[in-house]
């Protein structure tokens, strides 16, 4: 029977919710699924594990030096605690694309990246050719599963759960080499892209920095987050933490407003797993209203507004 150890990523004290997709992932696997946390006081964060839904028990390793998620501080103790394990799933967030890759080296195992679905307990799906075309990967059946988790594709596993979370020991030589100095993150009161419900991107067409504010304020008419193509982020009109796409953030948001964005391939297959795709552009040839489920004609500028006032 499998066995598995999830990685719980968090930030100032909270899960994140990628946490729960990944248990979502490991639960098709089936077996006994353990979460891991890391952490200088892991008390709330392993509490925040335990509630989810099909968790066995939550391992605690408190330490000063666990403050901050460095991969090359964790791998070495994740490597140690995957003893007895199958499997060890993290999520395919920017931080675990950092750290399970660090992980799979120390235990000498190739890594499956981005597993999207489960078809047995070593055989996974997963995107490639950014989304064109979907590849099933095998791994050996004798070696430890060390996978990050496409959290757009999987469902935030339930809470309800009240896991038993144990303290665990780990003696792992930890190295000096690698310190944290800061951590530089955009601050924004709108809700955060990757997990947002609501999205409203905007593309090229949006012309300037400046003109970006209708994007803005059809966003927060929505309670929805911001995001961009990457010709927007290129031409300066926002930071690139917003960009949506193949080289950007990966999102499944229920609605998606896609405004002066043409649709190149690089861009959807960000958006694969988005539920509803609206997309405004001026030209109906565009590529974008391939894929859109209602697309407006028009010009933004003229349409935005309209829009605005309805809602
Ligand atoms: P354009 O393609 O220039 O489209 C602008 C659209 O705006 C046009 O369709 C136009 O009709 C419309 N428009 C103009 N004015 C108006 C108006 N007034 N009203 C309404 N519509 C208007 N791109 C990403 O987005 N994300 C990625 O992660 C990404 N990764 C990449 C990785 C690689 C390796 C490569 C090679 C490319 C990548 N790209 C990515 C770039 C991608 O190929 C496209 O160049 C980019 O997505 C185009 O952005 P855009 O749609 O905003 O711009």
């Amino acid at each position: 029977m499998a066995k598995i150890l999830v990685i719980a990523e968090h930030l100032d004290g909270k899960l994140n919710s990628a946490v729960a997709k990944t248990v979502s992932a490991a639960a098709v696997v089936g077996g006994d699924i353990d979460v891991l946390v890391l952490a200088a006081d892991p008390a709330a964060i392993a509490a925040e594990a335990a509630q989810i839904a099909g968790v066995s028990k939550v391992l605690t390793v408190a330490n000063p030096a666990n403050a901050h998620a460095l991969a090359q501080v964790q791998a070495p103790q994740i490597a140690k605690a995957a003893a007895g394990y199958s499997h060890v799933f993290g999520p395919s967030t920017t931080t675990g694309k950092d750290l399970m890759p660090a992980v799979a080296a120390l235990l000498s195992v190739n890594q499956v990246s981005d597993l999207m679905a489960v078809e047995g307990s070593h055989t996974f799906k997963r995107p490639i050719y950014a989304g064109n075309a979907i590849i099933t990967v095998e791994a050996p059946a004798d070696q430890v599963v060390v996978a990050t988790v496409r959290a757009a594709s999987w469902p935030e596993a339930a809470k309800g759960n009240s896991a038993p979370v144990e303290a665990l020991a780990i003696d792992a030589a930890l190295p000096g080499h690698t310190r944290f100095i800061g951590l530089a993150a955009g601050k924004s009161d709108r809700p955060d892209l990757q997990s947002a419900k609501r999205v409203v991107s905007g593309g090229r067409g949006v012309g300037s920095e400046e003109n970006f504010k209708v994007i803005y304020h059809l966003a927060d008419k929505l309670g929805a987050g911001v995001g961009a193509s990457r010709a927007a982020v290129d031409a300066g009109y926002v930071p690139s933490d917003m960009q949506v796409g193949q080289t950007g953030k990966i999102i499944a948001p229920e609605l998606y407003i896609a405004v002066g964005i043409s649709g190149a391939i690089q861009h959807l297959t960000g958006i694969k797993d988005a539920g509803t795709i609206v997309a405004i552009n001026k030209d109906g040839d565009a590529p974008i209203f391939e894929i859109a489920d209602i697309g407006l004609v028009g010009d933004l500028f003229t349409l935005l507004p309209e829009l605005e006032k309805a809602l």
